[in-house]
């Protein structure tokens, strides 16, 4: 994997790599059996060249802990790795060029259940045997109490699945 990664590190297949000072590839452990999906990297994940760190990713983690799910225990990627100008949402040519990287991905870790946060997720490929859900994005959850509520729910819903995988 790690050697895979250096792909993803010298991408050029779309403008976004210009505008970048870290591909993020993802990270986590190489046999988890959950996959989180996000959008793409923010300006705190692409200075730092790990997913899901800035305020969103705190939230993120401390909702999972909450609910028992340990950050260390899944996958975590983005359909796109490169961050985009003005943290706009990524073009349908930007994810087609990024998607080889994130199904390699699945296919190495083989995850049994894919979380897919957010809509932008949602191109992500069905692959047999694993299992999607698609919950509301950390950054929205945040941002407006309704969706808070729902995420929080969806999460609890994902942890009672994660069980039913480990037992
Ligand atoms: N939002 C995402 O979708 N991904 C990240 O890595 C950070 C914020």
């Amino acid at each position: 994997m790690e050697e895979f990664n250096l792909q993803i590190y010298g991408c050029k297949k779309c403008r976004l790599w210009l505008g970048a000072k870290h591909a993020v590839p993802g990270e986590g452990p190489l046999n988890a059996k959950v996959m989180l999906i996000g959008q793409n990297p923010g300006a705190d994940e692409d200075e730092l060249g790990r997913p899901f760190v800035g305020r969103a990713g705190k939230y993120l983690t401390k909702t999972l802990t909450e609910y028992g799910i340990k950050r260390e225990d899944v996958y975590i990627t983005n359909i796109v790795k490169h961050v985009s100008p003005q943290n706009r949402k990524p073009l349908d040519d930007e994810v087609r060029a990024c998607l080889p990287y994130l199904i390699t991905q699945i296919n190495f870790i083989k995850p049994k259940l894919i979380v897919l946060l957010g809509a932008s997720a949602k191109e992500t490929p069905r692959i047999e045997g694993i299992e999607y859900v698609q919950i509301i994005h950390p950054s929205a959850a945040m941002r407006f109490t309704k969706m808070r509520e729902k995420f929080r729910q969806q999460i609890a819903e994902m942890a009672e699945q994660i069980a039913t995988i480990d037992a």
